[in-house]
């Protein structure tokens, strides 16, 4: 069986967090790949401080363009409206049939709030999920989800787009924070000012 990963996100900017998160899940739950899936519309996010999707996909090409393993899905902005993760699952199902076993990764804390998300039950029949997990921090998972979850424990680098999109705001460096590429293309498109 094909082990594929899907990382989805607003990755507004995409940042080395995302891509940390990424590596460590590929590596310990031996995925051939992972997808990055950058979102039209985030379905509970403000948007004011969004950027078009085109410069959001695009800087996420940036920063995966160095891995062979790591790729960019157009998915749910070409689909466009609201992204919701269940008719992502669905379209990928189609494509890849049943030889391979998708892997929904999601970062810090989504566990804990697993049964609040819409359509859970059916996200479950779909794919497996891989929950972060800061080391020495044990969660607890509903009973129900157990067979469909997996953790991954991964020491937290602690930054967030919201913190690097504050920090362009202020004028503050976010050099080392995203991937030299994502940098120059912040800068040389005034993103976030
Ligand atoms: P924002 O601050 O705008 O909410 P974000 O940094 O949380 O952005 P998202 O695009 O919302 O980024 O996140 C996509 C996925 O990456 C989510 O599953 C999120 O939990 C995870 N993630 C975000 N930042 C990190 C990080 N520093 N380490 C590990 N996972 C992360
Ligand atoms: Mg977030």
């Amino acid at each position: 069986m094909k082990r594929i990963g899907l990382l989805g996100g607003t990755f507004n900017p995409i940042h080395n967090g995302h891509l940390f998160l990424a590596s460590q899940a590929k590596e310990k739950c031996s995925l051939e790949q992972v997808i990055f899936i950058p979102s039209a519309l985030p379905p509970h996010k403000e948007e004011h401080s969004l950027v078009d999707a085109t410069h959001r996909y695009i800087m996420a090409n940036l920063a995966t363009l160095d891995n062979d393993d790591f790729i960019v899905s157009d998915i749910e902005i070409h689909r466009g409206g609201k992204s919701y993760t269940l008719d992502t699952l669905r379209e990928l199902k189609k494509i890849y049939k049943t030889e391979t076993i998708i892997y929904f990764i999601t970062g810090y804390d989504a566990i804990s709030e697993l049964n609040t998300w819409k359509d859970v039950e059916k996200l479950l029949e779909l794919c497996i999920f891989i929950f972060a997990t800061r080391p020495g921090h044990k969660p607890k998972i509903d009973e129900r989800y157990l067979k469909h979850t997996q953790q991954l424990t991964i020491p937290e680098l602690n930054i967030s787009s919201t913190y690097i999109r504050e920090k362009i705001k202020n004028r503050k460096s976010i050099k080392y924070l995203v991937p030299d590429l994502v940098y120059k293309y912040i800068t040389k498109y005034n993103l976030y000012l």
